[in-house]
């Protein structure tokens, strides 16, 4: 394999605090060379940025079982369109990822695919209904570091008292969907005055709150591993905020759609806007862009949620939860976040790679951009201007709620281990 060199972007690697113009020689897969070398080949690259690939802890791929919506070839394919080189997809799908069978299937339709790292986030408990723990060691044995029952929450203190305790003997991790469900039977939007306007059941915040403590308080006590998904509350934030500072074991996502919508998005019953847990307040975007900002939360994640047009176009009450993200997530984070002067570039990098990759011990991603380390990179041209257009998606499923907006930044090469997966702004 001849030596390539991407000659002359800005090259941002949180891992390495680099913030640089610089050429980039990739050879066999690696980094070799990072500087004003230049190889055999040589690609211009002038006015992009290079970063470590983008890590996306939450996804959903709906393979198997809802092929329908999303296979893992479509999914990966918007993954590598979106920048991402790993992603990790969650266990709801049909059969449920409970055990080792599933966990290899799913390895083995990714590595088919080729277009993106999949690591399988295992179940917490049989079927995901909360009960009987699933078969956690034979799932870390082929590599599954996180579980979760994300879409439901694990009900009991008890269960995730014994998940917990049986994660930590792999120093794995627990990401449990947080929401108290006997608070939230039959919700609809945020609890509030747009939920009470609009004759909907409201998904009051405090069910977030209550069980982001619970869970806390646990692994705390247990010195095991949590994660916290999708944050979408004040409170919730400031809970981990105050974990953190006292030494509890916890990293946390935030979505793009919760630091950048509200539930004002609600009041026109397009169900493009129908998410769990649901697009907040005003008040809670702040605060979860502030959790960005000062590092409570760790990372930028999708929950990349595809559905049929048939299920999701229906009226509001029947339409399932869930928004596409993989393939905004980034144009969205540069727009909302950089250009708005939340995040440096730097940050929104480490957010969306380096901080993910490191929280999940995903090795070979997320940077160093290096001699030796693994070449998952991403390039991307952060003055192009585009419009989202939910039918040019390479996603199975459209459910974006971004259709029509203008966006900066936009991909224009991804590659996997030195292979580019998007070339040019197209899927290779
Ligand atoms: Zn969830």
């Amino acid at each position: 394999m001849t030596a390539i060199t991407l000659v002359g972007a800005r090259v941002v690697d949180p891992a390495s605090g680099t913030d640089a113009v610089a050429n980039v020689t990739i050879e066999a897969g690696l980094v070799t060379a990072v500087g004003t070398e230049v190889g055999a080949q040589r690609l211009d690259a002038d006015g992009l940025v290079l970063s470590p690939g983008l890590v996306d802890l939450h996804v959903h791929l709906r393979e198997p079982g809802h092929e329908n919506a999303e296979t893992i070839a479509t999914g990966t394919a918007a993954a590598a369109a979106g920048g991402y080189t790993a992603i990790c997809p969650m266990a709801n799908t049909d059969p449920v990822c409970d055990h080792a069978g599933v966990v290899e299937q799913v390895l083995r339709l990714a590595r088919d695919a080729g277009l993106c790292d999949v690591l399988p986030v295992g179940a917490i408990t049989k079927g995901l209904k909360g009960d009987e723990l699933a078969e956690i060691g034979a799932m870390a044995a082929v590599g599954v570091r996180c579980f979760s029952d994300d879409g439901r929450p694990v009900g009991s203190a008890r269960v995730m008292h014994r998940a917990l305790a049986y994660a930590r003997t792999w120093d794995a991790i627990l990401a449990n969907h947080a929401e108290e469900a006997s608070l939230t039977e039959g919700a609809q939007c945020n609890e509030g005055d747009i939920s009470t306007l609009l004759g909907l059941e409201g998904w009051p915040s405090e069910a977030e709150d209550i069980m982001v403590a619970r869970d806390l308080l646990l692994a705390h006590g247990m010195g095991a591993r949590l994660h916290v998904p999708h944050v979408s509350t004040r409170g919730g934030v400031e809970l981990i905020r105050a974990a953190k500072a006292r030494g509890t074991r916890v990293t946390a996502e935030a979505t793009p759609h919760h630091f950048t919508l509200t539930e004002e998005a609600v009041t026109g019953y397009d169900p493009v806007f129908k998410v769990n847990p649901p697009l907040r307040t005003k008040d809670d975007v702040e605060a979860v862009r502030a959790g960005l900002a000062d590092g409570t939360l760790d990372a930028i994640a999708t929950d990349h949620a595809p559905h049929p047009p048939e299920q999701k176009e229906q009226e509001w009450a029947q339409a399932p939860p869930g928004m596409l993200g993989l393939e905004t997530a980034l144009a969205v984070t540069l727009t909302e976040l950089v250009d708005g002067g939340v995040l440096t570039l730097s940050q929104a990098i480490a957010a969306l790679s380096t901080n993910p990759a490191r929280s999940r011990d995903i090795t070979g991603h997320g940077g160093p951009v290096a001699p030796g380390a693994p070449a998952n990179l991403m390039l991307f041209d952060p003055a192009a201007r585009w419009k989202v257009d939910p039918h040019a998606l390479h996603s199975r499923s459209r459910n974006t709620p971004y259709g029509g907006r203008e966006v900066s930044g936009r991909i224009v090469h991804t590659l996997l281990r030195g292979v580019f997966t998007v070339r040019d702004g197209e899927l290779v």
